[in-house]
């Protein structure tokens, strides 16, 4: 019998793997075992050697298309067929399974397509991005202008029924793969501000004048190419121009960022459910001073702050999905998800190594690589302190 003041509690043992997000359902259930059997089968057998030659295969993007996991919250007709709900799964069983891949860049810049393009430009780019025989890169950041996007440099000049782009592209994810790239432009460098803007589809790796970088050593996310561009003359169709005119860029980029920031929210958020379990385990097994880690008070009172946080995270997130899917979700509350989860992910992951000692340092361990690849969610997709200027703004 149990002394007073130690009986167990009587309520419901909730744990992350029977939490069910209120968007997820039958279907999607289906489709998550899919995604998950074919990253088991096609993408980790094949992980280390992504990450020596810093990109994945090609025909991973293929493979990916074909079994229906690339753009898949698109409509039917361009290659997708499901909602939003359907990229959270494959972004959250990417993370699950620690798997860097490009997808969701790819998807950002199917989105803009989506959004902006004309019937012409999504029949003739959509279903093949979708079936990976295309990939995409956006392409926004320079040597002198990430954040601040008016330092932009690069332009593209209105030649009869060409634009002629001069310039460079730094940090760009996907670049060596690329084949299609959503590249931001000055098409009007007298413009002020941001004013002279344009969105411009850049298709095919071979175009004269085009050369993709080599792939640039990063501290993590060793199978992701990112690559330098640089534009020398390049000539493209006026017709491979986003939205009906020039000018737009900005407004354009403004408009998709909810999208983007939220899809950042679910990598976080998976990653973080990810490293609370791995390191609940990795707790139960080590023994130190005779006795398993989580027998110390310590151990339990940090594993139980990462998964307070991160469930927090997850009942936020599954808000803004939610909000997102029915095309609800604001400028502002999308910044607010992608500062306050990816900080959450990098607290979680961080105080994760620490219970790990020693081997949470060491790349074969899940949770060193996890570490690394982490850090760079507060910097992309808007750093985030770009993310509180934008809810400051709106206070
Ligand atoms: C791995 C990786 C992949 C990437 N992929 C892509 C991609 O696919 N496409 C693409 O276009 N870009 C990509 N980027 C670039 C990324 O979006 C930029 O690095 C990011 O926007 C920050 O820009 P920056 O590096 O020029 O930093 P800076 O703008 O120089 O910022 C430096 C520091 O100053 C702070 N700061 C700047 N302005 C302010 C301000 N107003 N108030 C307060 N603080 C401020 C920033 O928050 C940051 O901490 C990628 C970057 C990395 C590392």
């Amino acid at each position: 019998m149990r002394e007073p003041g130690t009986r167990k509690p009587s309520f419901t043992k909730m744990t992350t793997l029977t939490f069910q997000s209120p968007w997820m359902n039958d279907e999607l259930g289906i489709f998550r075992k899919t995604v998950r059997q074919f990253i088991q089968e096609k993408f980790t057998p094949h992980y280390d050697r992504w990450c020596q030659q810093h990109r994945p295969d090609p025909e991973a993007w293929k493979e990916a298309g074909a079994t229906g996991i690339l753009l898949s919250g698109l409509p039917e007709q361009y290659g997708g067929g499901g909602t939003f709900a359907n990229e959270a799964v494959v972004i959250e069983e990417l993370a699950q399974a620690g798997i860097q891949f490009g997808s969701i860049v790819h998807s950002i810049v199917a989105h803009y397509i989506h959004a902006y393009g004309n019937e012409e430009q999504k029949r003739k780019w959509l279903p093949r991005m979708a079936l990976g025989e295309m990939v995409g890169a956006i392409a926004m950041t320079e040597p002198s202008a990430g954040s601040d996007l008016q330092g932009m440099k690069t332009t593209a000049r209105r030649e009869g029924d060409h634009y002629v782009i001069n310039g460079s592209k730094t940090f760009i994810t996907n670049g060596w793969h690329a084949s299609l790239i959503c590249l931001a432009v000055k098409t009007d460098p007298m413009a002020s501000g941001v004013k002279g803007m344009s969105l411009l589809m850049v298709e095919g790796k071979d175009l004269p004048g085009y050369r993709v970088g080599r792939s640039l050593e990063k501290v993590g996310m060793h199978s992701v190419d990112t690559c330098e561009l640089f534009f020398d003359g390049v000539r493209v169709p006026a017709s491979n121009l986003l939205g009906p005119a020039e000018g737009r860029g900005f407004y354009q980029m403004m408009d998709q960022l909810p999208y983007e920031r939220v899809s950042i929210g679910v990598a976080a958020v998976a990653s973080a459910e990810r490293a609370v379990a791995i390191t609940t385990k990795y707790v139960k097994e080590r023994m130190a001073f005779g006795k398993p880690l989580i027998d110390f008070q310590n151990t339990r009172f940090k594993l139980a702050e990462c998964k307070t946080e991160t469930h927090i995270a997850r009942v936020f997130l599954d808000d803004c999905i939610q909000q997102l899917i029915a095309g609800k979700l604001n400028l502002v509350t999308a910044a607010m998800a992608k500062y306050w989860l990816t900080d959450c992910q990098c607290r979680v992951i961080d105080e994760c190594v620490q219970l790990h000692g020693g081997n949470g340092y060491m790349t074969e361990f899940p949770i060193g690589r996890m570490w690394a690849d982490s850090r760079v969610q507060r910097i992309y997709g808007g750093t985030n302190e770009i993310m509180k200027e934008l809810i400051g703004s709106s206070l």
